[in-house]
């Protein structure tokens, strides 16, 4: 009776042991700890904001030579239909620009729409019509906004699960150079913008990152250090970009947008992070972007400042238009513009520095095609 009385406590407890390897097992949850704190940022962050007014270059001449646009948005389709024709007319556009390679992503945003999954395939059929123009990041769509709600309203570690795997599963595909764009913090600056906010050090975002830099695959991120109200968010952002160092110190990051802070605290970041890239926008309307620090005057100019940075590190920035296709405000003969004064701005560089900048470093880092 004794003996039978222990065999059944010994199964049991089995069975609890057996149950509990399973369940931790499956999210990899000792790989981490919660509850990290930011720490410091690395550098002294410069809290001022510049002026606008600020002395500019004035471009005599525009830059010529082939573009790689690193950051551009095609909305899913509104009525749920991909249309080929537009697609084509992406194409053409494209090409008449001299743009040899553009990279599409879905916006931090993307995921709140009811059909994004149809912007992914939209994304993936572009693709198959021009490989060699053509480049896709992957992944903002299921995890940014996933994040948000999560962070708000907690989260099933399965649901978590199952957004790791196809992470993981994409970035195997071959199809993809990264993943963006991520939003960290994305803040109401016009319109009806929605916001994206949830700390750095949040478990389920260390946990992608952790995979995306051990797949050894670029990441754009959106962060906005400041918001419209001029509420500093430096130590989040600029402390969380230290988190992830340390927790993955062969992370390929690139900031969007120049980081939108200021030119002293963009130099002190590169310094920092040898393995961070940042791209260029050029952002003419300042209300849209208060506090985020335009690399250009309402004019188009590009600050003297930034003129400085980008000619004495030019290997480490990139164009991102951040063109935004398909979008009713957004008419194809934008992108042409924009393009034009990305010229512009270029024009302004030492011409090896706006060579580096305009494709040599993206065509080195993410894209494999000669042209
Ligand atoms: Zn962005």
């Amino acid at each position: 009776m004794k003996k039978r009385a222990i065999k059944c406590i010994f199964l049991l407890f089995s069975i609890v042991i057996l149950a509990g390897c399973k369940t931790s097992g499956s999210i990899n949850s000792t790989d981490l700890d919660t509850n990290i704190p930011i720490p410091r940022p690395a550098f002294e962050v410069e809290k001022e904001r510049s002026n606008p007014d600020r002395a500019t270059r004035i471009s005599l001449e525009q830059y010529r030579g082939p573009i790689i646009d690193a950051h551009v948005h095609l909305d899913p389709p509104s009525d749920g239909h991909i249309n080929d024709a537009y697609l084509k007319e992406i194409l053409e556009v494209v090409g008449e620009t001299g743009v040899k390679t553009i990279i599409f992503m879905p916006t931090p945003n993307e995921g709140r729409r009811h059909n994004h999954e149809i912007g992914v395939k939209q994304k993936k059929k572009l693709f198959e019509l021009d490989r060699q123009r053509i480049g896709l990041f992957c992944g903002s769509n299921y995890i940014t906004y996933w994040l948000h709600k999560a962070f708000r309203n907690g989260y099933k570690k399965e649901e978590l699960n199952v957004i790791l795997k196809r992470l993981s599963k994409d970035l195997d595909s071959n199809e993809y150079m990264g993943v963006g764009e991520i939003g960290i913090y994305h803040f109401r600056k016009h319109g009806n913008q929605k916001v994206i906010q949830y700390p750095p050090n949040f478990e389920p975002f260390l946990r992608i990152m952790k995979l995306i830099s051990e797949k050894q695959m670029w990441l754009d991120i959106h962060a906005e250090p400041v918001d419209p109200n001029g509420k500093s968010f430096e130590e989040q952002i600029f402390g969380g970009i230290e988190l992830l160092y340390r927790l993955n110190p062969k992370l390929k990051l690139i900031l969007s947008h120049t980081g939108m802070t200021n030119p002293l605290n963009a130099r002190r970041i590169l310094l920092k992070y040898p393995n961070l890239m940042m791209n260029i926008k050029i952002e003419k309307k300042h209300q849209r972007w208060r506090n985020l620090e335009p690399v250009v005057n309402p004019e188009g100019e590009l600050y003297e400042d930034w003129a400085k940075l980008f000619n004495e590190m030019p290997e480490r920035f990139m164009i991102g238009t951040d063109a935004k296709f398909g979008r009713k405000s957004f008419k194809m003969k934008k992108y042409n513009k924009l393009i034009k004064q990305m010229r512009r701005m270029l024009g302004t560089l030492n011409p090896d520095a706006a060579k580096l900048i305009a494709y040599e470093n993206a065509k080195k880092r993410l894209v494999n095609v000669d042209f």
